[in-house]
């Protein structure tokens, strides 16, 4: 039997992998590898690797798991994870089950973008989902935040901070209340309640947002606000207690409400998403996985 399953290979069970590996556990990572930050080209604030392909950041992390004998990596997609009386059976798309004591779910999510005409032609590129992440490159340009969601009023204050010349389009809808209005409107942040007809230039570069009724705005970049959800039904499946925002909750050490079964990265939706924040949850939640074993074998 293995020791643990690390399901999911974005930084969060990565470095979850790394922690194990280096703890001498016998365990074996699986992935499908189709990780939501794949549109984007650079990826920023993880410190040595500031701006790098998302790509490359996990052919690197591959490389440094080779060494490690008692680790092996699958390329392929878990399918169902069961409880069993001792420990997990686990069961791949290939059709292969492995047993394990200990499951970490680090599968990430999986985002809903507004569906708008021309969108995913600038999303990775000129359109980001968040500041800390793509701000910097963004700074000071003619920016658009295409929001349908009452949290919209917290991302423009956000994005403010690199840049002040902001539109917010809600394509349609009426999200805002009239003090929140009032605030927008007091930093010359530009509300447009119109429906977006397409978005408009070239190359992955935004220049233009053409609305239904005719007219169109010069923005060059901005921010979308996409919907989040788990990538997988595995933690449902499996019983695990979901947060009010879809989160799984789990304990400082990633462990969830059933035994044995732990999750790590973006799927617990402890913001901010990050790759920095989710490689570091891989490994606090692997130290909690060797702890748990080492406690058991005492
Ligand atoms: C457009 C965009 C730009 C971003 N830019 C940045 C940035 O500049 N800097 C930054 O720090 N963060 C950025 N992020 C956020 C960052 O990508 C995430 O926070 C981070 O990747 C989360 O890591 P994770 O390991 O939790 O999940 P993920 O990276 O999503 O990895 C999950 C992995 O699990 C796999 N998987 C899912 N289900 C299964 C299954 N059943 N079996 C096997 N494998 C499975 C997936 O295919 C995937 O490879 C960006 C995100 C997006 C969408």
């Amino acid at each position: 039997m293995l020791d643990c399953v690390i399901i999911g290979g974005g930084p969060s069970g990565l470095n979850a992998s790394l922690v194990l590996a280096r703890a001498r556990k016998n365990i074996i990572l699986f992935d499908e590898d189709k990780p939501r930050n794949a549109v984007t080209h650079e990826s920023h604030g993880f410190i040595t690797r500031d701006g790098i392909k998302p790509s490359e950041f996990k052919r690197l992390a591959k490389q440094d798991l080779l060494k490690y004998p008692n680790l092996t990596m699958q390329n392929q997609r878990v399918v169902d994870v069961k409880k069993e009386k001792q420990g997990f059976s686990i069961y791949t798309e290939s059709g292969d089950v492995y047993e394990s004591r200990k499951v970490i779910l680090a599968t990430g999510l999986k985002e809903d973008i507004p569906e708008i005409d021309g969108i995913h032609d600038f999303y990775g590129t000129s359109l980001f989902s968040c500041p800390f992440c793509d701000g910097w490159e963004l700074q000071n340009r003619p920016l658009v935040l295409i929001a349908d969601n009452p949290n919209a009023f917290h991302k423009a204050k956000l994005i403010f901070n690199w840049s002040k010349d902001l539109v917010v389009c809600t394509n349609g809808n009426n999200i805002f209340s009239d003090e929140q209005k009032e605030l927008l409107a007091n930093n010359n942040i530009q509300i447009i309640e119109d429906e977006i007809l397409a978005l408009q230039g070239d190359k992955g570069q935004l220049n233009s947002i053409r609305f239904k009724n005719g007219y169109e705005i010069e923005r060059t970049g901005g921010f979308v606000m996409a919907q989040l959800k788990q990538a997988t039904s595995l933690a449902e499946s499996l019983g695990c207690n979901l947060l009010p925002n879809g989160g799984i909750e789990t304990d400082h050490f990633g462990r969830t409400n059933i035994e044995g079964v732990y999750a790590s990265g973006d799927l617990t939706k402890a913001t901010p998403f990050q790759v920095i924040v989710a490689a570091s949850e891989g490994a606090i939640t692997a130290m909690g996985v060797v702890n748990d074993l080492i406690k058991e074998d005492w």
